[in-house]
């Protein structure tokens, strides 16, 4: 199937990109699994083309206006609660050199995001299946990431629990946010601190072409996070710091 990337690829020069053929067959092969799969499990409710190119593709990739150098770099990257793959699959498409980890406790969610990583033949990418409450305590995993990402998983106390104890020192976690979360991150500042973190910006605009807003959080990682969090599962949801 041909597909029409030419308001994705305007929209992308808003952001600085661009891409090559291979990877406008590589998005076209992701819409497609995409699709098929969500036939029979449920992954998106946005299934539409120009929606997809939107509102995952696009949006995934606004990173670039929070930590510009995710362009040039080799960094390893875990995407926390990954669902269908966002940010993280639009990011390693446009930027391969990332190392990536895909993480989310929804198993089928991982068979469909395997399937992906071996049609768009992806390297240095792998999923992880559990709670990341559990995982960011395992030595293979804790303090392991320069750049952990995460949208649409939690509220930001809660998330900061959830991210920031994968991130290396000196790393830092991106939080897709909505437009008005400034209240959201005034109430998550403590919680950055107690984990070793600090707000170091937060961006909001507008997707092209659109009216769709976006806000990034950075959250800097300063020290290690205290060896007690993450909490047990369940608990930085219920019981936000
Ligand atoms: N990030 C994707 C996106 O923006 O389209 C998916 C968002 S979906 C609303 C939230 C995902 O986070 C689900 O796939 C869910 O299984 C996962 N999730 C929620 N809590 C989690 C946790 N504690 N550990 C790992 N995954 C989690």
């Amino acid at each position: 199937m041909m597909y029409d990337f030419s308001q994705f690829e305007k929209d992308l020069l808003f952001f600085n990109l661009k891409l090559d053929d291979r990877q406008k067959e590589q998005f076209a092969l992701f819409y497609d699994l995409l699709k098929e799969w969500n036939s029979f499990m449920n992954l998106t409710a946005i299934t539409e083309w120009d929606d997809v190119l939107k509102k995952h593709f696009l949006d995934s990739l606004s990173i670039v206006r929070a930590v510009n150098d995710i362009r040039f770099s080799e960094w390893t990257v875990i995407d926390v609660g990954t669902g269908a793959g966002f940010p993280g699959i639009p990011l390693k498409i446009v930027f391969p050199e990332l190392r990536l980890t895909l993480l989310d406790s929804l198993q089928k969610r991982l068979h469909f995001l395997d399937a992906v990583i071996e049609k768009l033949d992806l390297k240095d990418v792998q999923t992880v299946h559990g709670r990341a409450e559990d995982l960011a305590r395992t030595a293979g995993m804790r303090e392991q990431y320069d750049l952990c990402v995460s949208r649409a998983v939690a509220n930001l106390s809660t998330l900061s629990e959830l991210c920031l104890p994968f991130v290396k020192q000196g790393g830092a976690f991106v939080s897709y946010k909505a437009e008005k979360s400034g209240q959201e991150a005034e109430a998550a500042v403590g919680a950055f601190h107690l984990l070793g973190g600090s707000l170091e910006s937060g961006c909001t605009f507008s997707l092209p072409d659109s009216n769709l807003t976006r806000t990034l959080f950075v959250i800097r990682k300063k020290k290690k996070t205290p060896e007690k969090y993450p909490r047990k599962a369940g608990i930085p949801g219920k019981q936000p710091l």
